[in-house]
């Protein structure tokens, strides 16, 4: 299990997070859902130990992430951050690839290039494998990046899988195809998988909990079918009830 307790973030004198707790299990879908500027990508990186909190702890199976080496987290959970920009000509091969760097020194093995290929048929890329990613569409790299960190995680048992809006730039099939996937690695092969999302239909149909901040501060948490209700929407994203369906 992994758990924030108590974790307050500030950057320049301001609260960013306030007193946040939350639990992720293995084998479920949690999403984290709120207004843009709620938090929610501090908290990810907070759980994920990219970010460290200023005040609170995340452990990870009863030890703080600080205690993890750099490699042993990197093989334990992956994260997909909501932008990855790349700068070099790399293929889109060589991206996924990079998901396996925690696990060779120099030269990738034929299990990683299994892996690999494994992983881009999964997001239905297979085909763009050896294409420029810089040269790709929007969509296209999303599911190349969503293939990086499905490589990263492959043979762990029970790993950790961040991802910050991950369905933004893809259209409505692989909108789906990417979250039957990982709602399937969590039934199946038991990934705790913790996504950012706005699309509501899409939390409630594939999530298992839901978490909505707001401010900083965990407004409400809980089962998606307890607490996605059009009371809490209208509330947490200060919109008109009428509007607030889920
Ligand atoms: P969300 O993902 O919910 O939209 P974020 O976690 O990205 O929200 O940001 C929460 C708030 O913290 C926003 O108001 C944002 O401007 C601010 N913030 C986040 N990171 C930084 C930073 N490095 N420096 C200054 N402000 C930041
Ligand atoms: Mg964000």
């Amino acid at each position: 299990m992994m758990a924030a307790r108590n974790v307050h973030v500030r950057v320049g004198g301001k609260s960013i997070l306030t007193d946040v707790s939350v639990s992720v299990r293995p084998g479920e879908v949690s999403t984290l859902l709120g207004p843009n500027g709620a938090g929610k990508s501090t908290l990810l990186r907070c759980l994920s130990g990219v970010v460290r909190p200023d005040r609170g702890d995340v452990v990870l199976d009863g030890r703080p992430l600080a205690d993890y080496s750099l490699t042993g987290l990197a093989r334990r959970r992956a994260v997909l951050s909501q932008s990855n920009p790349v700068n070099f000509p790399f293929t889109a091969y060589e991206i996924v690839m990079m998901g396996r760097n925690p696990y060779f020194s120099r030269h990738c093995g034929a299990n990683d290039r299994r892996i690999v290929d494994h992983a881009l048929t999964r997001v239905d890329a297979y085909s763009l494998r050896e294409r420029v990613f810089q040269e790709l569409s929007g969509g296209e790299q999303q599911r190349v990046q969503v293939a990086r960190v499905l490589a990263q995680i492959w043979e762990t048992e029970q790993p950790y899988l961040f991802m910050d809006e991950p369905t933004v730039a893809l259209d409505l099939k692989h909108q789906h195809q990417t979250l039957q996937l990982v709602r399937m690695l969590a039934e199946e092969k038991e990934w705790a998988v913790i996504i950012v999302i706005h699309d509501l239909h899409l939390a409630r149909r594939y999530g298992d909990n839901a978490v909505f901040m707001k401010h900083g501060r965990v407004y409400n948490h809980g089962a998606v079918f307890k607490i996605l209700n059009p009371e809490n929407v209208a509330e947490v994203f200060e919109i008109p009830r009428r509007l607030a369906t889920v």
